[in-house]
């Protein structure tokens, strides 16, 4: 007797645990841990992931049967299995939601159902429905409204509901023509075909030209000759048809040019050493390579890859979704071709796949791609790398709640290889981290070819309009833009559009619209001309008058992109002008057309969101603006000024990279502010050594740990004295040392109708927090789940909101 032991795709607590299932005979020796299966799960049939093959159970009698395997190689390796457990327990998720994160999406389980029917006697009501055929699928059922008529039947026996568990995963085939006939024998075919099969002749004409093995159905449909003349042929045996699969290739209609690496400088030379003696002699370390923009990290990178792809092993390089960008792309494929494998939200779900399986296939040997794609089943690994580490789109923002920084150094200590993170803004954490050599620092002080930062003014707003300049152009970015627009170089407009979405407000009583469901302002969305929550989706159409006093007063505040861009043609009536944001970017590839139009020099100016923050490097941009600097400054949320200086020096990065130097212009309410001055500076090591001071009061990382519990309910009664319970509970089970802030209401406290309130913990070591927390989901989950309570327990959270 052989049993499998499964976790289910029953995302709660109650189901997170291994249930035995029995291995039909047939499938003994055929399912290993790491398989998906079906499994019978209650009255369905639901998605499982083996984890184990053992041959007693303690329910060996009464153990039902799985169903099939859903793979014919597992999908997840042992040690992946092994990093789900883990990150199930470190990040109290389930340990299902783990497995799936470790996945392409299309993988997921998509569950069918269908209605079978069982007996064939005479029946109207079923004769009528399944006409003649043996089975019709729930959503016809539905359709016609039949359900529960159909569930009668299923009760009398005479219909059954079969559960069908699919793969979204869909293969892409083409068919393929394999010749059959030697030479000889297409000839006396050719010449024996009646006059009038000219499409037939066409492709043997062709065939015998070609003197091809294989054609694929594209190749001979070219000849002019329809379908059935190809299927005429098969039938006579000149072809023999097979399916054969192929990749989706998201880069088929590029080429790339074969980049050689570039002979170090010495301050390279000597930050790649340590990193390729660790290669060498296969051990852990964690790597922080601080280095400004432009400084050299990426062929850093690129040569330590080299490095790996020479002893055979394979490299993963996570790079921020947002920069991305096919530049960045384009740098690895150009240098190791068809063993890049990219993964990233752009791609379809069909693309994503076919990435992921040729590296599953061993196909690919580096995987350029964001988070997730640190979970690539790579079982060589020879080195990870995290550019731009200090970004926050690190952190995977539901469950499960990781952070790829984390994933990485558990999966380096398995595969005893080195892993770097890069930045020229490193995170905090990492830096202090680099301070205590518990990451090794290595640092890249200069500019390729030593060119000089550029110069950054910093534009006092306030003082501009005490000038009686209420444009939202300074006196010196206009003047520079004008000179800029005369010598025919390109100029990077940043708008920061956090917290700078435009809302309507009365001049008159000062109302401002806000969303009836959520404790937030509406959105005004100038084409759609509607007033939107962006928390739970609510829309209104814009009043023309205040439904507060009626006052014709009302005004829209806020500094859009259509806005600044339109201001912008009012100036420079023939500037060209190319905006970057959400609206023109929705469509697939239109990122990259838009940067390609900048590119070529068929525009002036670049208007963007954070999305043109980071990895441009166009030779001819020599101005930077940001338009106001400090609109995230007043989040609630003590990362702000981290944000605001990375960002801040991001931008600042992109002028001035090549042979034409750069300026910069900050315009800012607040000049005073040590975020806006450091970056102006460019000067990370003090603006280090000022934010650690602020952590340290403030009892924030990397002094202490956070763990952030949110709770809510429609009642918020209920949601305020759970988050009491609840609060009181993990108080009594941890030490003193810990500060526990709250219960208080979340910055926003209510969001789609629901309540929010939280609770922060702050910690130095706290051995007891994780399994205490993990008790409270426990001990609250069948209640939770019978009042409509949802609890969220970030450890280590990036949103405070
Ligand atoms: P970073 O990743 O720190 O922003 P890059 O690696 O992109 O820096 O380097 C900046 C520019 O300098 C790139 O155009 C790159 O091709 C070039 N470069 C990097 N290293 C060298 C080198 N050793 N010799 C010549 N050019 C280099
Ligand atoms: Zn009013
Ligand atoms: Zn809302």
């Amino acid at each position: 007797m052989k049993i499998a032991t499964v976790i289910v795709d029953v995302p709660t607590l109650g189901t997170d645990k291994e249930f035995d299932y029995l291995i039909p005979e047939k499938w003994i020796g055929i399912i290993e841990p790491g398989m998906r299966v079906a499994v019978p799960f209650g009255p369905r049939t639901i998605q499982g992931f083996v984890t184990g093959v053992k041959s007693d159970s303690p329910f060996s009698n009464k153990l039902k049967a799985l169903k099939e395997p859903l793979d014919i190689t597992p999908v997840l390796n042992k040690e992946l299995l092994e990093l789900g457990e883990w990150l199930a327990t470190d990040t109290l998720s389930f340990k299902i939601s783990c497995f799936q994160a470790m996945l392409p999406a299309a993988m997921k389980a998509k569950y069918e159902k269908r209605f079978l029917r069982i007996n064939k006697e005479h029946n109207p009501f079923l004769d009528d429905l399944f006409a003649g055929k043996q089975e019709i699928s729930w959503k016809k059922a539905e359709e016609r409204n039949i359900l529960p008529a159909l569930h009668a039947e299923i009760k009398f026996g005479n219909a059954e509901v079969v559960y069908d568990v699919k793969s979204l995963a869909r293969k892409k085939m083409i068919k393929v023509y394999q010749t059959m006939m030697v030479n000889a024998e297409i000839l006396t075919l050719l010449n024996s075909l009646p006059s009038n099969a000219s499409n037939q002749k066409k492709i043997l004409e062709f065939v015998l030209k070609q003197q091809a093995d294989e054609y694929s159905a594209k190749e001979l449909s070219e000849t002019g000759a329809p379908q059935s003349s190809i299927q005429a042929l098969v039938k006579k045996g000149v072809f023999s048809e097979k399916s054969v699969e192929v990749y989706r290739d998201p880069f088929e209609h590029k080429q790339f040019t074969r980049t050689e690496p570039h002979p170090l400088t010495n301050e390279q030379q000597e930050a790649i050493s340590p990193i390729l003696d660790t290669i060498e002699c296969e051990k852990y370390e964690t790597y922080l390579l601080y280095g400004v923009t432009g400084s050299g990290k990426t062929e850093i990178y690129l040569q330590s890859i080299q490095k790996v792809l020479d002893k055979g092993q394979e490299a993963i390089v996570l790079v921020p979704e947002i920069s991305l960008t096919p530049q960045m792309v384009d740098r690895f494929k150009s240098r190791f071709g068809d063993d890049v494998a990219v993964l990233h939200s752009g791609l379809s779900i069909g693309e994503k796949y076919d990435e992921w399986r040729k590296v599953q296939r061993k196909e690919a040997k580096v995987v350029v791609g964001a988070r997730s794609a640190v979970f690539a089943p790579f079982e060589n690994l020879g080195i990870i790398i995290i550019d731009e580490e200090h970004e926050t789109s690190y952190k995977q923002e539901e469950l499960p709640r990781y952070h790829a920084r984390d994933v990485a150094i558990y999966r380096a200590k398995h595969h005893h290889c080195p892993v770097i993170l890069g930045s020229a803004t490193p995170s905090l954490e990492s830096f202090a981290r680099a301070q205590k050599k518990v990451y090794h620092q290595l640092t890249l002080s200069r500019r390729m070819n030593n060119k000089e930062l550029p110069h950054v003014s910093i534009v006092d707003m306030r003082e501009e309009m005490r000038d009686g300049n209420r444009s939202m152009f300074s006196r010196e970015l206009h003047s520079k833009l004008a000179d800029r627009l005369e010598k025919k170089e390109q100029t990077i407009l940043f708008l920061n559009r956090r917290g700078h979405s435009s809302f309507m407000m009365c001049r008159d009583c000062g109302y401002v619209m806000q969303c009836p469901h959520c404790d937030i302002s509406l959105t005004f969305h100038r084409y759609t001309n509607e007033m939107k929550c962006h928390y739970c989706g609510f829309n209104t159409f814009v009043p023309n008058t205040c439904p507060e006093c009626s006052s014709n007063h009302i005004r829209y505040f806020g500094t859009g992109t259509q806005k600044v861009e339109e201001e912008l043609y009012k100036i420079f009536p023939d500037a060209r002008v190319v905006r970057m944001d959400v609206d023109t970017t929705g469509r697939k590839g239109a990122h990259e057309k838009l940067l390609e139009h900048f590119q070529s020099g068929k525009a002036d100016i670049l208007l963007g969101t954070q999305m043109i923050a980071k990895g441009l490097d166009f030779p001819n941009i020599t101005l930077v603006g940001v338009l106001s600097a400090d609109t995230m400054l007043h989040l609630p949320d003590f990362r702000a000024s981290e944000k605001t200086f990375q960002l801040l020096t991001q931008v600042s990065g992109r002028a001035g990279r090549h042979e034409l130097s750069g300026e910069v212009v900050i315009q800012t309410y607040t000049p005073e502010h040590y975020s806006v001055q450091f970056a102006g500076k460019q000067d990370y090591d003090r603006f280090y050594h000022q934010e650690m001071i602020m952590r340290k009061v403030g009892s924030y990382p990397p002094f202490y740990y956070l763990s952030l519990i949110t709770i809510s309910h429609e009642d918020l009664m209920k949601t305020v004295s759970t988050t009491e319970k609840i609060t009181k509970y993990i108080q009594s089970r941890i030490s003193d040392e810990a500060i526990i802030l709250g219960p208080v209401a979340s910055p926003i406290p209510r969001i789609n109708n629901r309540y929010r309130y939280q609770c922060l913990i702050k910690y130095k070591h706290e051995p007891d927090l994780k399994p205490t927390l993990h008790k409270v989901l426990e001990h609250y989950q069948q209640q939770f789940i019978k009042e409509g309570l949802t609890i969220s327990i970030d450890v280590n959270p990036y949103m405070m909101m």
